[in-house]
């Protein structure tokens, strides 16, 4: 299978069109149909002369991901699970306005990207790693879950053109974007795939591809702490959240295997070092699970960890996964905990869970679709 096009960053096609003598300003071309029509074939290229079009098919694949199932909640999240071309299975779910979790009050629309099939991490309360890690995704399958959530929605203001030529009457131009902040915390570690994680961001964040500010594009690591080093060498300023679910080493081992090879105090090393370089709020993700990290005594090394790397904190009361034994605490128990951080002056939040009754836990409506596929 030939490499997809929306792999190449914009000067990786200037230099493939320069080999090929065509006008650099074919490449604008080309993006425009890619990423603000968001087109599928390359026959509805209509401006690219046939001849460009067919090197290009000739070079290059134009996937897009099948929707197998779209679910919504009542508070109007919606998941969506799509099918690449190896009939491997992920997610993206699309979270309406929210309370600025990770950007600002103004999001509009939230989408949580998937960076693997799988995950070898094994948290013990993620339905992700259940049926272990499959493999990396390719940037296009990690930008394409952007511009098909797009495609599909009908909230992205579509035009079509006016022209008494036939060919251009079927051009379609979209002017406004759908989706405007992502968090990359679906299925998968996402800097286990750093490059094509880094690929993906950079055209979704490029002023001829997606055109989401980097502010608005979130990372969320299990705890990566080379890697997190890494990204603090980068030139953008993406937002870091650690899913960090334990305050204390015990917990954490107990919970989050990827503790056994960077321990608390290496992971907070590499968040003060991603500070140094970048100057940025984290934010720290944690799911509150009954019994397991829900007590004042897991609160309070949570609100000293978070003053430390100037950290907000999202709490998120666990969302029950099939055939795994943990459960969410009751909601006295999450506002103590809560209350316990603001008295702290830690800035946090408690998460109104946003799509229990769409399966939102990451990983497991793929896990659902897939035993439902094997026993059929
Ligand atoms: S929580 Fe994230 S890192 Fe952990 S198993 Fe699930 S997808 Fe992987």
């Amino acid at each position: 299978m030939p490499t997809d096009i929306k792999c190449l960053s914009r000067g990786e096609l200037e230099t493939q069109f320069k080999n090929w003598n065509e006008p650099v300003y074919r490449v604008t071309q080309l993006l425009e149909w890619l990423y603000s029509r968001r087109v599928t074939s390359w026959d509805a290229m209509t401006n690219l002369p046939k001849g460009l079009r067919e090197k290009l098919a000739d070079s290059f694949s134009l996937q897009t991901p099948e929707l197998v199932r779209k679910q919504g909640a009542h508070d109007a999240s919606q998941k969506f699970l799509w099918r690449l071309r190896d009939h491997a299975l992920i997610e993206s779910v699309l979270i309406p306005a929210n309370p600025a979790l990770y950007g600002d009050a103004s999001d509009r629309h939230t989408l949580c990207i998937s960076t693997q099939v799988g995950c070898a991490y094994g948290c013990k309360f993620c339905a992700s790693g259940l049926d272990g890690w499959k493999r990396h995704l390719t940037p296009d399958e990690i930008v394409e879950q952007v511009l098909s959530v797009e495609r599909l929605s009908p909230q992205s203001t579509v035009h079509s053109l006016e022209s008494k030529d036939r060919t251009n009457a079927r051009l379609r131009t979209v002017d406004s974007r759908l989706v405007d902040n992502i968090v990359v915390m679906g299925m998968g570690e996402p800097l286990a795939n750093y490059d094509n994680l880094l690929k993906a961001l950079r055209i979704l964040n490029a002023p001829w591809g997606g055109g989401i500010g980097a502010r608005k594009i979130t990372i969320s690591t299990s705890g990566l702490a080379p890697q997190i080093r890494r990204l603090a060498t980068e030139p953008e300023q993406f937002r870091l959240a650690i899913s960090l679910h334990g305050a204390t080493d015990e917990v954490r081992n107990k919970i989050m295997p990827v503790n056994r090879k960077y321990p608390l105090k290496e992971l907070v090393a590499a968040c003060e070092d991603y500070q140094g370089q970048k100057g940025r709020m984290l934010t720290f993700e944690y799911i509150l699970i009954a019994g397991v990290n829900d007590s004042a005594e897991q609160a309070r090394p949570l609100a000293a960890l978070a003053k430390r790397l100037f950290a907000k904190v999202n709490l998120i009361p666990y969302n029950q996964v099939e055939g795994l034994p943990w459960e969410r605490p009751e909601e006295k128990v999450c506002k103590t905990f809560l209350a316990i951080l603001q008295k702290q002056k830690v800035p946090a939040t408690l998460r109104r869970e946003k799509g229990g009754d769409i399966d939102a836990a990451c990983g497991q409506l793929r896990l659902k679709t897939e035993r439902e596929l094997a026993s059929n």
